[in-house]
């Protein structure tokens, strides 16, 4: 049986700022889902910090029209609530008026994936708040490509074949296919770079879908700076694919990501229980992880993989990371590099202040080139 299991997530509110959604807000979202339960073959509804996402399994393929239309009239009946309540944000990642076709390019983020169900198919969805698509590289990163995070690399004859990764120019709206192992420098070389090259999916070589992130709006909107939309991402497990364990472990080791309060800064991504608030403690960025099987299309979960007790001494390691960058304020690297800050206008308006102030220094002409340079051996 061909099942598509679409993944939508939107940002369309947050109680007293950017936190979660509200339960009145929630419940609207899912009353519109279960409205159309005919759409599909089973559904999921949860949160991670103020983003609510929706996963669906059904048989329309990915893109559909009308799964699509069914997430976007969900956050909208979602963002009719968060006005009525006064929620921080309403409406916040409803880029366009009306439904035009497919969510893509109109503000929600999709990671679906189209495939022939396994009879006892397993698979993984993570959901961050406060970061980018790119947070997922550096993970994705130990799935793959690093024996030393994931030894299903060496021992599983799959996987050791090495995969076909699929990685996006957020800059230039431009995406290139790349296969292990021969790419493996040049993987390395993008992966390097989380705010300009993003991973958007994974393949085994011969076109089987194993991962797909929500790298979508970046690709519809290129041209203006969209790197920050908080991402999901859904992989399968087990089999010839990484074990759910591997893709699960590879967030143990909380890794400094573009995001967090205003956007901004740099902070380590903490693994979180499900529907967990953003904290208000400079917003550290967050992830879930949701554990499904599905048989028939039909969902048994989501387990909550962050939810183990060794989880919590991981927490305290983000934390403790986080407090140290915090510990110097706004100099970066704990701030991110101008281009890729959410609220430049601000930083931009206080840069004209001092370039103003600026005047030539006597006997320096300023910017000469180096002839002739060669890259040291
Ligand atoms: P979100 O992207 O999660 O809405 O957060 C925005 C922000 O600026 C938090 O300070
Ligand atoms: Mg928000
Ligand atoms: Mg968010």
């Amino acid at each position: 049986m061909r099942v598509t299991v679409s993944v939508i997530k939107a940002d369309v509110g947050g109680v007293g700022g950017h936190t979660k959604p509200s339960d009145r807000l929630v419940e609207a979202i899912k009353e519109t889902v279960r409205n159309s339960s005919d759409l599909f073959l089973d559904h999921y509804i949860g949160y991670c910090g103020d983003d609510t996402h929706i996963v669906m399994s059904h048989t329309h393929g990915v893109d559909s029209q009308k799964i699509h239309k069914l997430a976007w009239d969900a956050f909208m009946a979602g963002t009719e609530v968060a006005k009525e309540e006064g929620l921080y944000g309403a409406g916040q990642d409803l880029l366009k008026d009306s439904f035009s076709g497919n969510v893509k390019g109109m503000g929600p983020g999709v990671a679906e994936m189209e495939f022939e169900e396994r009879p006892n198919e397993a698979f993984t969805v993570f959901a961050a708040d406060k970061t980018e698509p790119g947070a997922f590289n550096y993970p994705i990163y130990r799935m793959f490509v690093d024996a030393l995070s994931n030894t299903g690399l060496i021992v599983n004859k799959h996987l050791a074949e090495g995969v076909r990764m699929n990685i996006m120019d957020v800059e230039k709206g431009r995406i290139a296919a790349l296969e292990l192992w021969q790419d493996k420098p040049t993987i390395e070389a993008a992966l390097m770079y989380p705010g300009r090259y993003v991973v958007d999916s994974v393949t085994t070589k011969d076109g089987e879908p194993i991962l797909d992130a929500s790298t979508d709006r970046l690709h519809n909107i290129a041209g203006t700076y969209v790197g920050k939309d908080d991402p999901v991402c859904l992989v399968r497990t087990q089999k010839k694919f990484p074990a759910t364990e591997e893709v699960g472990s590879v967030f143990n080791n909380p890794h400094y990501v573009a995001g967090n309060t205003r956007g901004s800064h740099n902070m380590p991504l903490m693994p979180v229980k499900l529907n967990s608030a953003a904290t208000i403690n400079f917003c550290i960025p967050i992830v879930e992880s949701l554990v499904f099987s599905m048989h028939g299309g039909k969902f048994t979960g989501p387990f909550d993989g962050f939810s183990t007790p060794d989880w919590d001494y991981i927490r305290e390691i983000a934390t403790k990371r986080a407090m140290a960058i915090r510990s110097q304020g706004f100099v970066h690297p704990a701030t991110l590099v101008p281009s890729e800050l959410e609220y430049a206008e601000g930083y931009r308006a206080r840069m004209d202040i001092l370039e103003g102030k600026m005047k030539p220094m006597e006997g320096v002409s300023g910017g000469q080139k180096r002839e002739n340079y060669e890259d040291p051996d």
